[in-house]
C-alpha cells in the first residue's frame, strides 16, 4: 500500500524529507532539458508528431516543476509545519507524476507506434536511467516513488507487450519485477538514512547537553583516561589550573602535571602526594588543595572502569567564613583579643605540656587586671567612650608585655595575662610595674585626656598542681587586695590571702544564714541637739554576733553583704526594725537608717520604706535615710529619682561621712539633702589643732549656708564638744562622748533619762 510519509515518521523528519525532494533546481532543469532533447531527437529521427508532443511536454513540465521548486524555497516552511509540507508533497507528486507519465508515454509511443529501434533504445534507456534518478532523489517519499515508477513502467511495459513478440513481453515482465524491487530499494535507503540521521541528531543533542552542563557547572571538571591522560577539562578547570600557571591541561598526563606542581612548590607537597595516590590507584576520595592567594579547592576524585573524574570545587568562601566564625568564637569582638574560653584553651594546653614534660623549676605567672573606676567612665562619658577606652587599654597592655605573653579579655573591664616562660618571680614583678607605669600617660579619646589606672593581681607558681582555675582564683584574690589598697596598685598573691579568702567565704555563708534566721541585731546611737542636749534622733546600726567568731563589725559584714547581693535584705529588715523601735520612743525623736549604694541598684528602696512605715505606723517625718557620696558617683540617676520621691514624703535625707570621699560641693545641691553629717576625721583633732577646728567650722558653715542641718560625728570628748560649741555652727552631735551605740532596751532608757532632764546629761558625762 502507498503509505503517507507524514504518518509514518516524526514531523521533523517528514519536513526535511519533503525538503530533500525539492533539492537541486539546476539538476532538475538540466534533466528536463536533456530529456526534451532526447525526445526531440527521437521525434526527428522517427518523423513522429506524438514524439514532438512528448518533447513539448518535457519542456513544459520541466519549467513548471522548476517554478514550483522556486516557490517552495521562497515559502521557507518551518521544520515543524507538517501541514505545509504535506501540501508541498502533493505539488511535488503532481509534478513528478506528470513527468513520469511523460517518460512512460514516450516509451509507449516509440514501442507501439514507431518502428525506429533507435528511438526505442533512447526512450527505454533514458526512462530506466531516470527511474534510478527518481529513487535517488525521492526515496524518502514512498508514495511519490511508487507513483512515478508505476507511471513510467506501466506504459513502457504496455509498449513492450504491444510489440508483439515474446522477447519484448518477457522484458516487460522483468521491468514490472524491477518496479517492485526499486521500490523496496528506495524503502531500504530511506530506513538506513533516517536511522543515520536520527543517530547523528541524538549524538549532537547529547554532545550539546554535555557541553552545556560542563561549561555552566560551578565546579572544575577533568576526566582522565585509562592511562591517566587528561581527556576532558572544562573551562572552570582550565581557569583553576591557570591560577597555578598550568596551561594546556588536555592531552597531558595528570600525574606529571601534579608532580611538576608539587616540585616547584605551587601546590603543597602533602596534598599532591595524596592526590597522586588516589589517582594512581584509580580510587575515589577527597583532597583539600590550598592554592596561592588564599584560594581553597576541594578535589573529589571518582574512579570507575580505569577512568577517573576529578571535580574541583572552590570552597574559599566557605573556608573564609569558617575561619571568621572560628575567630569570632574565640576572640572578643571589641578588642580582638582572645576571649576567656580561648584563653583557657591556650593556657590549659600549656600547663598540660609543662606537666607532661615535668618542668617544675620554671615558674609561670598569671595576672588579672582591672581598670579602676571604669563604671564611672561608662556612666559619665557614655558607652562609646567606654568601648574606645577598652580598645586603647587592650593596645597599651599588648604593647607593654612581651610577645610570648598570652593576653585576653576576661569580660567587662577585666583583662588577664599569662606568661609560661618567666625566669623568676622578680621578672613578673617587673612586668607588672611596667604595666602600671604604662598607664601613667592619660588616654587620648575623642580629644579628651582620660586618666585611668589599672589594678593588678599577680600570682606566680612553680607547682605542677596549680591548674588554671586555681591560679585565677589566687590572682583574683591578689587583685581584690590590690583594689582595697587604692587605685593603680598591684598585689602579688601570698598564702595568707588564701586563708583570708576562706575566712571570708565562711563569713559569707554564715551571714546569709544570720540574715535569714534573724541573727542580726540593731544598735542605736543617739544624735543630740548641741544646744539643748536633747536626743533628737538615733542612728540604727546593724550588729552581728557570730555564734563562734564573736562580734563581727559592720565594716566587715556590710561590704560582704554588698558583694553577695544580700544588702537589700538587710536594709529592708533594718528599716522595719528601726521604724518599729522608733515608734516606741517618746515625742518626735527620729530614726536614721543607712542605705547602701547597692540598694539603689538592686532593691526597690521606695517600696521598702513604704512597707516599713506602713508596718510601724511611723510618720515619714521621723525617718531619716543616710547615704554616702558613693551613691552619687555610682547610681546618680536612680538615686536622684528615689531620694526625690522620699523627700517629697517628708523623709529626711542625710549625706553621710562628708569629707571622706570626693566632697564635691556640687553633690550637695544635686540631691534633696536635708542634713550634712561631717565625718569623724574632721572632729578628731579639733581640741588640739586650731587648723582642724577652723576646717570643721568652715565645712559646718558651708552646710548651714546651704540650708542643711549640720551634724558632727565621732564626738568623743568634752573638749571636742566645747570647741565645737564655741567655734562652729554645728547643730547636732553624735559620738561616744554621749553614748556608744546601744541595744534597743538601753537606748529607750537613755532617751527617757536625757530628755527628761537635760542637765543630767552633763552629770552622766562626768560620771558615766
Ligand atoms: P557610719 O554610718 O558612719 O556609722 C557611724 C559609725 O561610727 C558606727 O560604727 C559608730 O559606732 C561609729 N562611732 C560613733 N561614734 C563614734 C565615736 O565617737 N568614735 C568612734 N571611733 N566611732 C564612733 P559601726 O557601727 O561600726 O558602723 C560602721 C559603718 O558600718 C557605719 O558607718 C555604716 O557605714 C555601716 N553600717 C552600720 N550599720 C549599717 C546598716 O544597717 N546598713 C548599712 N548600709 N550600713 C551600716
Ligand atoms: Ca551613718
Ligand atoms: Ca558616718
Amino acid at each position: 500500500m502507498l503509505n503517507s510519509a507524514r504518518k509514518s515518521m516524526p514531523t521533523l523528519d517528514y519536513v526535511s524529507i519533503v525538503r530533500s525532494v525539492y533539492g537541486d533546481r539546476r539538476a532538475l532543469l538540466a534533466g528536463a532539458f536533456a530529456s526534451a532533447s532526447a525526445a526531440g531527437l527521437t521525434a526527428y529521427k522517427a518523423h513522429s508528431i506524438p514524439l514532438a508532443l512528448v518533447t513539448c511536454a518535457f519542456l513544459i513540465f520541466g519549467a513548471a516543476r522548476y517554478f514550483n521548486m522556486q516557490a517552495f524555497w521562497r515559502a521557507n516552511i518551518d521544520s515543524d509545519d507538517a501541514d505545509a509540507a504535506e501540501r508541498w508533497e502533493l505539488r511535488a507528486m503532481i509534478g513528478g507524476s506528470a513527468v513520469a507519465l511523460t517518460y512512460g508515454v514516450w516509451c509507449l509511443v516509440t514501442m507501439a507506434w514507431t518502428s525506429d529501434p533507435y528511438a526505442e533504445l533512447v526512450s527505454a534507456s533514458l526512462s530506466i536511467a531516470v527511474m534510478v534518478g527518481l529513487i535517488a532523489r525521492n526515496f524518502g517519499l514512498d508514495r511519490l516513488v511508487a507513483t512515478q515508477l508505476l507511471l513510467v513502467i506501466v506504459p513502457l511495459a504496455i509498449g513492450l507487450f504491444l510489440h508483439g513478440d515474446a522477447y519484448h513481453a518477457i522484458l516487460a515482465v522483468l521491468l514490472v519485477v524491477m518496479l517492485s524491487s526499486f521500490r523496496r530499494l528506495a524503502g531500504d535507503i530511506r530506513t538506513i538514512l533516517l536511522s543515520a540521521v536520527h543517530g547523528r541528531v541524538e549524538a549532537s543533542r547529547l554532545a550539546a547537553e554535555l557541553d552545556m552542563a560542563m561549561s555552566t557547572m560551578q565546579h572544575g571538571l577533568c576526566m582522565l583516561d585509562e592511562s591517566g591522560v587528561v581527556t576532558v577539562a572544562n573551562e572552570h578547570a582550565v581557569r583553576t589550573f591557570s591560577l597555578i600557571n598550568m596551561t594546556n591541561l588536555v592531552g597531558q598526563s595528570f600525574q606529571s602535571v601534579l608532580e611538576k606542581l608539587g616540585e616547584n612548590g605551587r601546590l603543597p607537597r602533602t596534598a599532591v602526594d595524596r592526590l597522586l595516590d588516589i589517582v594512581s590507584r584509580r580510587a575515589s576520595g577527597k583532597v583539600l588543595l590550598c592554592l596561592p592567594h588564599g584560594r581553597y579547592y576541594e578535589v573529589t576524585v571518582s574512579s570507575r572502569q580505569e577512568r577517573s573524574v576529578l571535580l574541583f570545587e572552590d570552597i574559599s568562601d566557605r573556608v573564609a567564613a569558617e575561619e571568621r566564625i572560628s575567630f569570632m568564637a574565640r576572640h572578643d569582638a571589641l578588642t580582638s583579643l582572645p576571649n576567656r574560653t580561648y584563653f583557657s584553651e591556650i593556657v590549659t594546653e600549656d600547663l598540660a605540656t609543662r606537666e607532661r614534660n615535668g618542668e617544675p623549676a620554671r615558674p609561670v605567672a598569671l595576672m588579672i587586671l582591672d581598670i579602676d573606676d571604669f563604671k564611672h567612665v561608662n556612666d559619665t562619658l557614655g558607652h562609646i567612650v567606654g568601648d574606645r577606652l577598652l580598645t586603647e587599654v587592650a593596645q597599651r597592655l599588648r604593647g607593654s608585655v612581651g610577645p610570648e605573653a598570652v593576653l585576653a579579655r576576661l569580660g567587662g573591664d577585666e583583662f588577664i595575662i599569662y606568661r609560661g616562660t618567666i625566669g623568676d618571680p622578680a621578672e613578673a614583678d617587673a612586668e607588672v610595674a611596667a604595666i602600671i607605669a604604662a598607664f601613667a600617660t592619660p588616654f587620648a579619646i575623642d580629644g579628651m585626656a582620660l586618666s585611668t589606672n589599672i589594678s593588678v593581681g599577680l600570682v606566680t607558681s612553680t607547682s605542677l598542681d596549680d591548674h588554671l582555675d586555681a591560679l585565677m582564683t589566687k590572682a583574683d584574690l591578689a587583685l581584690y587586695m590590690a583594689k582595697g589598697d587604692g587605685k593603680g596598685r598591684s598585689q602579688i598573691f601570698h598564702a595568707q590571702m588564701d586563708i583570708d579568702y576562706h575566712y571570708r567565704q565562711r563569713l559569707k555563708t554564715d551571714l546569709r544564714t544570720a540574715v535569714r534566721t534573724g541573727g542580726l541585731m540593731l544598735a542605736f546611737q543617739p544624735q543630740l541637739d548641741i544646744a539643748s542636749r536633747k536626743v533628737v534622733a538615733c542612728e540604727a546600726l546593724a550588729r552581728w554576733d557570730h555564734p563562734e567568731l564573736g562580734s563581727i563589725p559592720p565594716s566587715t559584714f556590710i561590704p560582704l553583704a554588698e558583694e553577695m547581693g544580700l544588702i537589700s535584705e538587710i536594709t529592708a529588715w533594718v528599716l522595719q526594725a528601726a521604724t518599729l523601735q522608733c515608734q516606741s520612743w517618746p515625742g518626735d525623736i527620729g530614726v536614721a537608717v543607712n542605705i547602701s549604694a547597692h540598694d539603689f541598684r538592686g532593691g526597690d528602696i521606695g517600696a521598702m520604706v513604704a512597707r516599713a512605715l506602713e508596718l510601724s505606723g511611723l510618720p515619714p517625718a521621723r525617718l531619716e535615710v543616710e547615704v554616702t557620696e558613693t551613691v552619687l558617683i555610682e547610681e546618680r540617676d536612680i538615686a536622684l529619682k528615689v531620694l526625690n520621691a522620699l523627700a517629697a514624703q517628708g523623709i529626711s535625707i542625710a549625706l553621710d561621712d562628708f569629707g571622706t570621699g570626693y566632697s564635691s560641693l556640687s553633690y550637695l545641691s544635686a540631691l534633696p539633702f536635708t542634713k550634712l553629717k561631717i565625718d569623724r576625721s574632721f572632729v578628731v583633732d579639733i581640741a588640739t589643732d586650731q587648723r582642724s577646728l577652723k576646717l570643721l567650722a568652715n565645712v559646718a558653715r558651708l552646710g548651714r549656708d546651704l540650708g542643711l542641718t549640720v551634724t558632727a560625728e565621732g564626738v568623743e570628748t568634752e573638749e571636742q564638744l566645747n570647741a565645737m560649741l564655741a567655734k562652729t555652727r554645728i547643730e547636732q552631735v553624735q559620738g561616744y562622748f554621749f553614748s556608744r551605740p546601744l541595744p534597743p532596751r538601753d537606748i529607750a532608757e537613755l532617751i527617757s533619762r536625757l530628755n527628761a532632764n537635760p542637765a543630767q546629761a552633763a552629770l552622766i558625762r562626768k560620771h558615766g
